[in-house]
């Protein structure tokens, strides 16, 4: 029986049940090295050894890397783990593990579990096979996991096998970052010290200014009979061909409805594991879409919230399977409804306990929050190409520009209060103002701003960029992103314009200004420069591209051309001068991501010719021929022509849209071809997106979608989209 139809015949056996373990707090870290845990296995001194390393970043010597690693084996023991792995994340966009024993052969013969303070702190995988970029040439082929303490070691609990894991960076023999995790690290410290230089205006005691983030995971579920019957989804993620339900999600019924059953018994199973991971996971809905749903976790530490997530991803992936359900992170895996992202809500925490986004009571605090809420419209202005290039990817030009959320404009969103309250400043400042304006001013800029702020009817769901009280939220990264490089782009524009901003006000004081009124000056110049990034109307609307060309704002809509941003002279400068990307490390991060994007769309393609060829062509063809022979029958037994006309009429259209196919798909192959002669990686990204991908995906996969339309079903062996998307 064909796969399509066996899997809906399955499809009700296929109810995996769960017991519930009860509270979370008892289970909350358990499969994780947390602190506590770390004051259990540590001696004193090994754990404050690792506590300082934690927080200021202090190296660790090897003796007491050893004591660590003896304690954090001592525990995984316990557990019943038997090996250990570097896990890193490399620039595939996946992570990456290479499992070792605890078990080790002595020179006397002799065997022990071991695991010793380098094996901790540093691994050699072999890196050939990694994206490079041209940094690493295959013959010197070495590169380095190195050892993030500030990143809890946890334990891969896979059913099969249990395995520690310890989160590392990844760079190469000459030290350049070969993954996302790095130049993330970096860039949180770039913010660090340029926020912290900031608030010591305000506040001599804050000693460190903390990135966090909380990200909201959109994704499908689908069956896994239905999914292997898809050779598209299986290869690509996403369905290149298939023709939208008559229902789809236009009765809006599926948006925080009842969670389907057997959805629920997956997601209490993956949280279960999350929450031993420590993944503080806090909400779980339905989205928009049928089949989509959203999990967010409570905020945490950047680099902490971004491994979360990655692993949160790959702990989705797995514990589908167990219950024959599969997870699509994919941006776009159907047409025709929304596709998923994955906002990154974003703010900045003191060591004193202020969030430096939120708006304070006081004028003083008030005046902090200006200054982060002003330098964060301003960075998004000056930057926005860069942040735009940050989320680019075949997988997201579905959504970005593509008439859905959110539009490739980057813009922000403030709401009405703010927006006024910028409008004042900017009046209200004046080139000449003195001393006596000052109280004035403070008093006006503070007033209502808390209790507004707690009202969300303000919002504006289609803004890529809004400010939403407390924080700022990235929308437009997609739902298959690491965040990691959309989190070091935003942090490092953020470093840099709170060190010119700390230039600017310095510079005024020294010409005797007195310090509130040099910041009042320098906050109502960062208005006028940065407002036009501004825009509070409906972002999907064709009127906001026109005043976004009119305003100057940057609208790409397709990768290869969005990364043009990443290695221009002002990203290489802005990299560089934060300690970030060295030129040559921009280059070759910008050659993979064009490689990775040329991939993607040459696997779609070649995945397209081979559906249309082997599995639409031959249904058609099947179908065809039963109305030939109908219609040759009927004309035979001397019926006259009205008696088969509609026949007739079907059979035409089906031929019409067989040879438009098959003509198609050719003409598709020849032009890969050309593509695959192109030896310039950025022509070849584009040659592919312009001549392969838009010259051909909507075509054929218009004349294949007629085709399912036309053909008898039974004859159909690729599940629909009202299977895949309402049967589980
Ligand atoms: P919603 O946006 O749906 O109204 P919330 O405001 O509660 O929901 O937050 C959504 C996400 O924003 C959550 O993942 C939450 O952890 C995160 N978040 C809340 N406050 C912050 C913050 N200060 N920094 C980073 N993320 C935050
Ligand atoms: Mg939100």
């Amino acid at each position: 029986m064909p796969l399509r139809f066996n899997a809906i015949q399955n499809l009700s056996t296929d109810h995996a049940k769960t017991e519930s373990s009860g509270k979370i707090t008892s289970l909350f870290g358990t499969n994780a090295f947390t602190h506590e845990t770390a004051r259990e296995f540590l001696s004193d001194e090994a754990y404050k050894s690792l506590m300082s390393s934690i927080k200021a970043g202090q190296k660790i010597d090897r003796a007491m890397a050893n004591q660590i690693a003896n304690g954090i084996r001592a525990w995984a023991e316990s557990k019943g783990v038997t090996h250990f792995t570097h896990w890193f994340q490399p620039l595939t966009g996946t992570t990456a593990e290479k499992h070792d024993s605890f078990f080790t052969l002595k020179s006397d013969g002799t065997f022990i579990e071991q695991f010793e303070g380098d094996a901790l702190i540093q691994q050699e995988p072999d890196a050939s096979s990694f994206p490079s970029g041209g940094l690493r040439a295959t013959f010197e082929a070495r590169g380095y996991t190195a050892w993030d303490p500030s990143s809890p070691a946890f334990i891969m609990d896979t059913g099969p096998g249990k395995t520690l894991c310890i989160p590392t960076i990844f760079v190469s023999y000459t030290g350049e970052s070969l993954d996302y995790k790095a130049p993330l690290l970096k860039a949180l410290e770039a913010l660090n010290k340029a926020a912290v230089d900031v608030c010591n205006y305000f506040d001599k005691n804050i000693t460190r200014v903390t990135a966090t983030l909380g990200w909201e995971q959109e994704y499908f579920v689908m069956d896994e009979g239905l999914f292997i019957a898809r050779p598209d989804l299986v290869m690509c993620g996403r369905t290149v061909f298939g023709h939208t339900s008559a229902k789809n999600q236009q009765l809006e019924d599926h948006y925080f409805g009842s969670i389907p059953e057997r959805v629920y018994a997956y997601m209490r199973d993956y949280e279960e594991e999350a929450y031993k991971l420590g993944i503080p996971l806090k909400t779980r809905h339905n989205e928009v879409a049928p089949a989509q749903f959203e999990c967010a976790p409570i905020f945490e530490e950047v680099n902490l919230a971004v491994d979360h997530n990655t692993l949160l991803m790959d702990v989705m992936t797995r514990v589908a399977t167990r219950h024959n359900l599969r997870v699509l992170l994919h941006e776009k895996p159907f047409a025709g409804i929304n596709g998923s992202g994955k906002h990154n809500n974003w703010s900045l925490a003191t060591d004193t306990g202020i969030n430096l986004l939120a708006p304070g009571k006081t004028p003083k605090t008030n005046l902090m929050f200006l200054t982060f809420f002003v330098n964060t419209i301003k960075a998004v202005h000056d930057y926005a190409d860069v942040l735009r290039a940050s989320i680019a990817s075949a997988q997201n030009d579905h959504r970005l520009g593509a008439n859905e959320a959110p539009p490739a404009i980057i813009s922000v969103f403030i709401g009405q209060y703010l927006s006024k309250v910028l409008n004042d400043v900017k009046e209200r400042v004046s080139e000449k103002m003195d001393e006596t304006d000052e109280s004035l001013l403070k008093i006006d800029i503070h007033k209502s701003i808390p209790e507004l702020l707690l009202d969300n009817t303000d919002r504006n769901r289609t803004s890529p960029f809004a400010f939403t009280g407390n924080k700022f939220e990235f929308r437009a990264v997609g739902s298959s992103a690491n965040c990691a490089n959309p989190m070091t782009v935003l942090n490092t524009i953020m470093a840099e314009t709170l060190r010119q901003f700390k230039k600017d006000v310095d510079t005024l004081i020294e010409k005797g200004e007195k310090k509130e009124i040099a910041i009042m000056h320098v906050i109502r110049e960062y208005i006028l420069s940065g407002e036009k990034v501004l825009f509070e109307g409906n972002n999907y609307s064709e009127e906001w591209e026109k005043e976004a060309e009119k305003r100057g704002l940057p609208n790409i809509k397709t990768t290869p051309l969005a990364l043009d941003s990443m290695v221009t002279g002002k990203a290489k400068k802005l990299f560089e001068s934060n300690d970030i990307y060295t030129h040559s490390e921009l280059e070759a991060r910008h050659e993979i991501e064009l490689e990775k994007y040329i991939k993607k769309v040459q696997i779609e393609s070649r995945i397209m010719g081979e559906i249309a060829t082997s599995h639409i062509l031959p249904a058609a063809i099947r179908y065809q021929n039963m109305l030939a022979n109908n219609i040759k029958g009927l004309k035979e037994i001397g019926l006259p022509e009205s008696s088969y006309s509609n026949q007739k009429q079907i059979l035409e259209q089906i031929s019409e849209h067989i040879n438009k196919t098959s003509d198609l798909v050719e003409k598709m192959i020849e032009a890969r071809k050309i593509c695959n002669n192109i030896s310039e990686t950025r022509s070849k990204a584009i040659a592919y997106q312009s001549q392969v991908k838009d010259a051909f995906f909507d075509d054929i996969r218009y004349h294949v979608d007629k085709l399912e339309l036309l053909v008898d079903d039974r004859e159909w062996y690729l599940p629909k989209y009202r299977e895949m998307l309402f049967l589980r």
